[in-house]
Parts: C-alpha cells; sequence; structure tokens
C-alpha cells in the first residue's frame, strides 16, 4: 500500500476519495459513487463530449492531447466494434500517480471508462494495468466483479437498455506499451511494438475498430467532470488547461509524495512549500517537471507554472506530471547516463536511431563519467541525441534524447570538469562503489 501524504494547497479532486476505503463499493457510492455514469446516460453521447471539451481536461498521460476533441474524432456510425482503452501501464521514472487512483479508487476508473464509451457509443473498454502493478490487479479485479454484481456494468445497466462490459488486463514488465499503439498491440496478443499512424486509433484502433484510449488520471478525472459540469473543471485550472493534477514529487525534496494541485501552481512553490524544500539544507541544482523523458530545468527556471503551455514556453513539458528534484550535490553526467540507461534498456529495438542511438549514448556515458571520456564525446552525446530527435518510429527515441540535449546544453560544464577531475568530481568516492557498466 502506497503511504498518502497531504498539503494545504492541494485541491482534492481526483484524489477526494483517497484514504477513504472507496476501494469497496457501498464506500464509493456513498461518496458520489456511480452517479456521473448515470447522469451520463442522460446527457448521451453529444452531451458528454460537450461537458469534457467545456473542461479543457488533457491528457494526463503526457501528450496533454484535449481529451473532448480526441473523443469526438470517433466516427458516428462504424461497422466495426468501438472500444474505450485505460492506459494503466504507469512506467514513466518519477511517476506514480496513476497507482494511486488504481488502489485508493478503482471504480471512478471503471465510471470514467464506461462514460467514455457511452460518448462513442462504444460497448466495451478494457483496463490495462502495468505488469508490475500485480497487486492492484487484484483490487482492479474485484471492483469489476463487485459493479458487474449490482447490474454497473454487464446488460441493461442501470436499467438504461445499454450494455456495457469492462475487462481487465495486464502487461508483462515493457514501458514500451505505455504508448498508445503498442499497447493494442499487447491488448491483441501480438508482441508490444508501435503500429504506423495515420490510421490513428479513432479510426483504426483495437482490432481494427474505432477506439479511445487514456490515462488513468484522465478517465478517472471524467465522473467529476459529469457531475461538477466543464465549466467548473476547467476553471479549477489555467486557461486551455483545466483541473488538477496529481504531482509526483520525488527526489531530494523534505517530503516526497503524490499531491493534487491546480494546473498553473508555481513549480518553485511546489518544491519549496509543497514538498518542504530541498532536503539537508542543499540548494536546488535542477528538476525534472514531468517524468525522465521530459528536458531538464535548472534552478533558476522553475519560476513556471505548472501547466502543458507554460512548461511548453520555458523549454520543457509537463509529460506525466513525475517532478524529480536534483540538489547541488547531484552529478548532472551520472543523471544523464541512468536515464539513458532505462531508455535503453526499455527500447524495442524497433526502428535503428532508438535501437542504436540509445546503446551508443549509453556506452559513451558509461565511459564518460567513469574517467574514460575525451572532449570530443561532449559534442558527439548532443549531436547523437540531436540526431534520434523526430527520427524514430514512436516517442521513446525523443523521450531518451530530449533530457540528454538538455543536461548537455545547461550543464556543459560538468562534462568539462569531468575530463580534469576523473573519474568523476562530484562523487568522489561514490563512482569507485558502482558496478561497471558494459
Ligand atoms: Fe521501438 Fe524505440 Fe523505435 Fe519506439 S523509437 S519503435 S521504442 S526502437
Amino acid at each position: 500500500m502506497a503511504d498518502l501524504v497531504s498539503h494545504p494547497d492541494e485541491v482534492r479532486v481526483v484524489s477526494k476519495r483517497f484514504g477513504q476505503g472507496a476501494a469497496d463499493l457501498d464506500r464509493y457510492l456513498a461518496f458520489d459513487g456511480y452517479k456521473a455514469v448515470q447522469k451520463a446516460l442522460s446527457l448521451g453521447f453529444d452531451g458528454i463530449i460537450k461537458e469534457v471539451k467545456e473542461s479543457n481536461l488533457r491528457g494526463r498521460g503526457g501528450a496533454g492531447f484535449p481529451t473532448g476533441m480526441k473523443w469526438s474524432f470517433v466516427p458516428k456510425e462504424s461497422a466495426k466494434p468501438k472500444y474505450v482503452l485505460c492506459n494503466g501501464d504507469e512506467s514513466e521514472p518519477g511517476t506514480c500517480k496513476d497507482r494511486l487512483i488504481l488502489e485508493h479508487d478503482p471504480h471512478s476508473v471503471i465510471e470514467g471508462v464506461v462514460i467514455g464509451g457511452l460518448s462513442i457509443k462504444a460497448k466495451v473498454g478494457y483496463i490495462y494495468i502495468r505488469g508490475e502493478y500485480r497487486y492492484l490487479v487484484d483490487i482492479m479485479r474485484k471492483a469489476i466483479a463487485d459493479a458487474y454484481a449490482r447490474g454497473f456494468l454487464g446488460k441493461n445497466i442501470f436499467g438504461s437498455g445499454v450494455d456495457f462490459d469492462v475487462y481487465w488486463h495486464t502487461g508483462a514488465g515493457a514501458y514500451e506499451v505505455g504508448e498508445e499503439s503498442a499497447l493494442m498491440e499487447s491488448l491483441e496478443g501480438k508482441r508490444g511494438v508501435p503500429r504506423i499512424r495515420p490510421p490513428f486509433p479513432a479510426v483504426v484502433g483495437l482490432w481494427g475498430g474505432p477506439t479511445i484510449i487514456n490515462n488513468v488520471e484522465t478517465l478517472a478525472s471524467v465522473p467529476h467532470i459529469i457531475l461538477g459540469g466543464g465549466q467548473w473543471f476547467a476553471e479549477l485550472g489555467t486557461p486551455k488547461n483545466g483541473g488538477t493534477r496529481l504531482f509526483c514529487l520525488s527526489g531530494h525534496v523534505n517530503r516526497p509524495g503524490v499531491y493534487e494541485l491546480p494546473l498553473g501552481y508555481n513549480l518553485r512553490k511546489m518544491i519549496d512549500e509543497v514538498a518542504g524544500g530541498v532536503w539537508k539544507g542543499h540548494k536546488l541544482k535542477a528538476v525534472t517537471p514531468g517524468g525522465s523523458s521530459t528536458p531538464v530545468l535548472t534552478a533558476d527556471e522553475v519560476d513556471v507554472g505548472m501547466d502543458f503551455d507554460q512548461l511548453m514556453k520555458a523549454g520543457s513539458m509537463l509529460g506525466s506530471g513525475g517532478v524529480v528534484v536534483l540538489d547541488d550535490q547531484t552529478c548532472m553526467v551520472k543523471y544523464a547516463q541512468r536515464i539513458m540507461m532505462f531508455y535503453q534498456h526499455e527500447s524495442c529495438g524497433w526502428c535503428i536511431p532508438c535501437r542504436e542511438g540509445t546503446d551508443w549514448l549509453k556506452k559513451t556515458l558509461n565511459r564518460f563519467h567513469a574517467g574514460g571520456g575525451v572532449k570530443k564525446d561532449i559534442d558527439n552525446i548532443q549531436y547523437l541525441a540531436e540526431n534520434m530527435l523526430g527520427r524514430t518510429f514512436c516517442p521513446l527515441g525523443d523521450a531518451a534524447a530530449m533530457p540528454t540535449i538538455s543536461i548537455v546544453k545547461k550543464f556543459r560544464k560538468e562534462f568539462e570538469d569531468h575530463l580534469e577531475g576523473r573519474p568523476c568530481p562530484y562523487e568522489k568516492g561514490v563512482v569507485e562503489q558502482l558496478p561497471v557498466l558494459a
């Protein structure tokens, strides 16, 4: 079970049932559970999409695409069955919010899936849960069974004449299946590699049918939007960035944890006040604002509102809400090395720039950090990463390249210092303890 934290600045919408025992259906019902789906049945598909569009809800998985617009791309009529997929393959380093939603409020996810289904006239939804989250599969399996037992799922839900089935499915530990088309391949029982697009899932998705696929937090927000109204939700955030966000604060802070804050909340305030400041009295060096794939910000760049547009303007991304704080004792070369180890390991190998690029970068960064670097390596690391950007089959290549480019550009001096003070001038005595990396 994950520990819960809180702060007075939090605005609890998606997390309002955390710690209330709402995985139990009766407890969920006591907190307005399944009222949204009943309201959605009366709104009809156009009414649902209107509210979701008005809410300015944007995808919480990373890309930040407007959810209502995504749903409206699904053709109204289709010869093939339509589907709703909930992407619970949460694997981005620094991100652990969907885990809390699935653990504390699984019925809100089921409700979001059903409402998404009603908006496109689908009859089936899947909740795909990361393989490593095995204990959450048990929670979700029970929640789905309980909802069936009460007639909230299955034939004629809530006596409406509408049928809707929900199934759970689990991954097998590949980061890559968090990419929407790879997730569909996996769900179909194939190797989890991405598909060529277009066509996009809204038109040709799971088993060739029109499909909407959304992150856990996105779908868990939907029942609140339907009950509170799109406008109410929009006003919680900033223009074009409706609502709140579960921010996962981790790294060198005094109070790490998942906090729900309005979109647009200032990053410096988030670190200093919500997370209790940088630990051990150290100073801030850098922040990864939205999961390991997002470009780092320096300590001078953290006076920024945490929404999709403001972070984009600041040269980074809101991503999946994983805020990783690094103190002034951190070696940024090692940070780049650790990030690249992850992406090299998780590259599915389908396309050359990612498969070879991440491997070259990992080997170069390993050698460089261990004291075997030459001056030319610094430019080569940047050049290699820049040449991966936008040239890979799916966003994993970009995810590996973007933080690397930002670290070399913003912390070049640390790379140069490694040439002077081999092996690592920032972590004397620590680097020797690391395993020798191939
Ligand atoms: Fe696979 Fe990487 Fe290519 Fe994506 S970018 S398809 S993860 S090799």
